[in-house]
């Protein structure tokens, strides 16, 4: 009762109008409806009709509309580059490389492996007890999935998640994140053009008490976003006791090791702490470099750090680095880097926010920096590298631990073997040898958090089978017309089933 009177007091309060600003240059682009959370309820009993006819429409019929919308993205890719491109401020590559072409994989991706992960499996029991009967477990879709996103990757990370959720017979509602809700719309015209049922996929544009009114809406929630918010998401979903996945904040370390490439791993330090102005999950956001390579690591990354080009994204190849989205985060940027500072740590590249004609961090690259420092200990979220001087492999390890986040880490070595061995080592979800965040690309492999970094996964069968209920089957086909076990229990029988336990299990050892 308390948060519906608390969903009443955050409606009152807020704005129902989102304006959307293009960062990179300061100026409001559309104004758009928020939508309220008696209209949320009604898109969800939309969509909780539109369900079953969906469902019913098998993989098959549901696989065609996926893979017309596959082909509308590739025929539209100039058009949702520009929208995201317009609402994030991020460069052209960005949303070409990071966006459209993982919606255009992934649309084929789960029209193609929605079938065989959610297939019957047939089971096996290793029970005496349960021996000649037909055991099976399917997976039937949860009704209706409200996913909500973050503002990061409007496309990726916001109408991605609605893709293997739809595969799977579900009805969706998106709300993307107010601050960039523009290519979540532009997919809803996607889904509508290429044959998509009215009403089994709907954007809630909105603030957060639209989102805890889809939390409260629907059977289950999809939720990408900050660990603060994503807490609040788990907490409001146990009202009701909603399932949710929460894909959430990272802090992903780089771990360099004496014999690593240092070219190719200074290489991959900047690109991969700094594309899509490092405002990416599972950005390298924190670098520990090994004492015999740090000098030669440092002056390779402060070079190339130096040389990247940032402004206001044009066509492609116009700059490196593009604007800071979210307001609030250039405060965060500009926060850690100046703790740092005053810290003892020594800026070596950038350093400074640019507010002139949009909102710009530029790229950065610190040294000297303590474990103790906010650059370490909190999701920074921007174009910032904190490079770290350690002793050896296993302080790097232990400081690489140190984190309430485990999303994704990296080690670079050269012998690949060990790399992997020091990669078991580390606490995150995913860790890569040798490179960084391409294994989002590889939508056949799990992909989550652990510790604070969220609950669930996204990619692989799991991906696709949090968005069902799982239900076991046991069929009996031949049986007497009483089991031994059944009423009225007799001394013998429990004798003799007490023996028969005995025998199948008595084998177990002491010591
Ligand atoms: P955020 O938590 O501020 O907002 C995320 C979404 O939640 C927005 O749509 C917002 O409107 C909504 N929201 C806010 N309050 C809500 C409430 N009480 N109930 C329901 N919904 C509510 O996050 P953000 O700033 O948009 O995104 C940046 C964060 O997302 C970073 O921490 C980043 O690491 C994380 N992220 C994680 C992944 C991942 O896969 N793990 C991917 C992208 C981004």
């Amino acid at each position: 009762m308390a948060t519906i009177e608390q969903s009443s007091a955050d409606a009152a309060s807020a704005p129902r109008e989102i304006p959307v600003e293009n960062p990179a240059t300061g100026e409001v682009i559309r104004t758009i409806p928020a939508t309220t959370p008696a209209e949320v309820a009604t898109l969800v009993a939309r969509a909780r009709a539109a369900q079953p006819a969906w469902e019913a429409l098998g993989f098959e019929g549901r696989g065609q509309i996926l893979r017309r919308a596959q082909k509308w993205v590739t025929d539209n890719s100039a058009r949702i580059v520009e929208t995201i491109v317009s609402e994030t401020g991020k460069t052209w590559e960005d949303a070409q490389l990071a966006e459209v072409a993982y919606a255009a994989n992934a649309f084929g991706f789960w029209a193609k492996r929605a079938p065989k992960y959610l297939a019957d499996e047939k089971i096996r029991s290793s029970n005496v007890f349960v021996a000649g009967r037909k055991l099976a477990v399917r997976y039937r879709p949860v009704g209706v999935v409200g996913v909500i996103g973050p503002w990061n990757y409007p496309l990726t990370n916001s109408f991605g998640d609605c893709i293997p959720a739809m595969a799977a017979g579900n009805a969706v509602v998106l709300k993307p994140s107010e601050i960039t809700p523009l290519t979540s719309l532009l997919m809803a015209e996607c889904m509508r053009e290429c044959g998509l049922p009215e009403g089994v996929f709907a954007v809630a544009p909105g603030y957060g008490d639209t989102g805890s009114a889809l939390v409260d809406a629907v059977d289950m929630v999809m939720f990408t976003g900050s660990t603060a918010t994503g807490k609040k998401v788990m907490a409001r979903a146990a009202e009701t006791l909603t399932p949710v996945s929460l894909e959430l904040g990272g802090k992903d370390p780089m771990v360099v090791l004496a014999d690593a490439d240092v070219e190719r791993a200074a290489n991959a330090a900047v690109y991969w702490s700094m594309q899509n102005g490092g405002q990416t999950c599972i950005s390298i956001e924190r670098a520990y470099v090994v004492e015999p390579i740090y000098d030669d690591f440092v002056r390779r990354v402060t070079e190339k750090v130096q040389a990247l080009r940032q402004g206001q994204p044009g066509g492609p190849g116009s700059v490196d680095v593009g604007a800071v989205t979210h307001p609030p985060q250039l405060d965060i940027v500009r926060r850690h880097v100046d703790e740092a500072t005053a810290a003892g740590a020594r800026v070596v590249a950038g350093g400074h926010a640019r507010e002139t004609g949009g909102r710009y961090f530029e790229p950065t690259v610190l040294v000297d920096v303590d474990q103790d420092m906010s650059c370490i200990t909190e999701e920074t979220f921007g174009p910032t590298l904190p490079i770290v001087k350690v002793a050896d492999e296993a302080e790097a390890v232990a400081k690489a631990n140190d984190s309430r986040y485990g999303l994704g880490a990296y080690v670079w070595t050269k012998d690949t073997a060990h790399g992997e061995a020091v990669a078991r080592e580390l606490e995150s979800g995913a860790v890569c040898v040798n490179d960084a965040q391409v294994n989002y690309l590889a939508l056949e492999l799990p992909m989550g958090g652990w510790k604070e970094s969220g609950l669930g996964v996204r990619h692989g069968a799991p991906g696709i089978r949090k968005y069902t209920r799982q239900q076991a089957l046991l069929v009996t086909r031949i049986a007497p017309k009483k089991d031994v076990h059944m009423f009225p229990y007799k001394a013998r029988t429990s004798r003799m089933l007490g023996g028969l336990v005995k025998l199948l299990y008595g084998r177990g050892k002491r010591a």
